[in-house]
């Protein structure tokens, strides 16, 4: 094949994603990799000599677009991996063909980071003034972002300069979560050298909420043995359920002890657009700083996090490495985002993020997340209608979480059917679920994130989780 000019590679690319985009719904979700497909891409060898673009494109389209994850499926609902919003596919380009490091300076990129990140945050509520916040890879960054911040607020109301002298002279802090609360809390307390046994795990109520009556004692417990209480971390949307902390409560008590309210809202905060389940946000904008995904339910193409917190000032002081008689000088007095992060050179993130929420709109985006919560409803409905299956939690957001309950079935043999149910769903290549496990069962989740997903897809899944428990049992009666 000879070489194209760039402008015809170009175009052929966009017919080349357009059909793929187009074909995706009408394929299987996912199949395992044929090994020979497999290792052609494992063991390439590095080319000697350059190739030509349609060379190139053509080995895309053969080798590397046939094995997709399956999350661009209506029928996806593993983990909390959405369909790529199509005007977030094509502004990504865009932004490769500007390539700007989103450090800091005069350029469009980083004007719009600014106002990206006022829209997420105008989007969930919470309340934003300049450079209190920047887009992360995902939200595990960004949860190490706002924690550090939160480490170095406690540390200098003891008088104590952590970036200067580490942890070591200080009481050990102490932070809470759920044991529904993800692990890249954990992860970010490791990393900033808190220590994982500094995190008290509190239990979480019947709906998966944070208990906030043991938070209190756990807090006063801490007092008393001469620890630091300085963090809670709730969620905004559990992984494994959905389920939404009570903010209000939890925000009046980290008033009153003075502690570093964290919210992860990494899967759920833009739940909050929903009118129907909005109420179950209330308090969120008061917390200290709140970490959220654009790459899951608004659909931004991976990789997008972002990092908000209430105070720019705080998030300065833990990053900032020019002095501050020197900060002002910087063009609008904001700085740069190295001043509020960990990255120095940052991709052009904003652009994807500009034109998913551009496209769509609020209104839009509010549309579309309802449509998924509504459906949630309806699969546990539909769950709790058929007696061979058993909602596991209440459907708070869009994630459903049930298992399969065929009669007969002793609790380990439940057990060891719903641990093989995800991947014998997933084989079958009609719908995609993942699996967890809630309270010692083995459950399986849904993830509703897609807003082409319909009801007859849930009707699909169900029949396939069915479908896939009489391979496993041999029983012809749970199809
Ligand atoms: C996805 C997720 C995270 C981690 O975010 P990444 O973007 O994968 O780094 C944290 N918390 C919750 C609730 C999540 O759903």
């Amino acid at each position: 094949m000879s070489e194209l000019p760039f402008r015809e590679a170009a175009r052929a690319t966009a017919d080349l994603v357009a059909d793929y985009l187009a074909a995706v719904p009408k394929g299987p979700v996912w199949q395992p990799m044929e090994p020979a497909a497999r290792a052609r891409l494992l063991d390439a060898p590095l080319p000697r000599t350059g190739r030509p673009l349609a060379e190139l494109l053509a080995g895309i389209a053969t080798e590397v677009m046939p094995a997709p994850m399956g999350n661009g499926h209506p029928r996806f609902f593993g983990w909390v991996n959405s369909a790529p919003a199509p005007a977030g596919v094509l502004a990504s380009l865009a932004a490769a063909a500007m390539n700007p490091s989103s450090a800091g300076g005069d350029h469009a990129d980083v004007h719009l980071e600014r106002a990206v990140v006022r829209w997420i945050a105008e989007l969930v509520g919470f309340p934003h003034s300049p450079g209190a916040g920047l887009l992360t890879s995902g939200t595990s960054m960004a949860t190490i972002v706002c924690l550090a911040a939160a480490r170095g607020r406690a540390a200098a109301r003891v008088g104590h300069d952590v970036r200067a002298e580490g942890l070591s002279g200080l009481p050990p802090l102490v932070g809470y979560v759920s044991g529904e609360t993800h692990s890249c809390v954990r992860k970010a307390a490791e990393l900033l050298g808190l220590g994982s046994r500094q995190l008290r795990v509190v239990e979480a109520d019947a709906e998966g909420r944070l208990d906030v009556a043991a938070l209190r004692a756990a807090v006063a417990q801490d007092r008393a043995a001469g620890r630091l209480p300085f963090l809670v971390a709730a969620s905004a949307g559990t992984v494994n359920t959905g389920a939404v902390d009570r903010f209000e409560p939890i925000a009046d008590l980290c008033a009153e002890q003075g502690l570093w309210l964290h919210i992860d809202g990494a899967y759920g905060a833009f739940g909050v657009l929903d009118p129907v389940i909005a109420h179950r946000f209330a308090g969120l904008e008061r917390a200290d700083s709140l970490a959220l995904d654009p790459h899951k339910w608004l659909g931004v193409p991976v990789d997008c996090g972002c990092a908000l917190v209430r105070d720019a000032g705080q998030l300065r002081e833990t990053f900032s490495l020019v002095p501050s008689y020197l900060r002002d000088e910087e063009a609008g007095g904001l700085g740069w985002f190295s001043e509020y992060g960990t990255e120095q050179t940052r991709p052009f993130r904003s652009l994807k993020v500009w034109a998913t929420i551009a496209h769509r709109g609020r209104d839009g985006l509010a549309a579309d997340i309802a449509h998924c919560t509504e459906l949630a409803r309806r699969l546990g409905e539909l769950v709790e209608a058929d007696p061979g299956l058993e909602l596991l939690a209440p459907v708070a957001t869009s994630i459903v979480a049930f298992r399969a309950r065929p009669a007969e079935l002793s609790p380990s043999e439940l057990n060891a059917l719903n641990q093989a149910l995800p991947l014998a769903v997933q084989r079958r290549g009609q719908a995609f679920v993942t699996g967890t496990v809630l309270g010692g069962r083995e459950a399986l989740r849904a993830c509703l994130l897609n807003a082409t997903t319909t009801e007859s897809d849930l009707m699909l899944l169900l029949d396939e989780v069915r479908a896939a428990a009489a391979e496993l049992t041999g029983r012809q009666d749970l199809v």
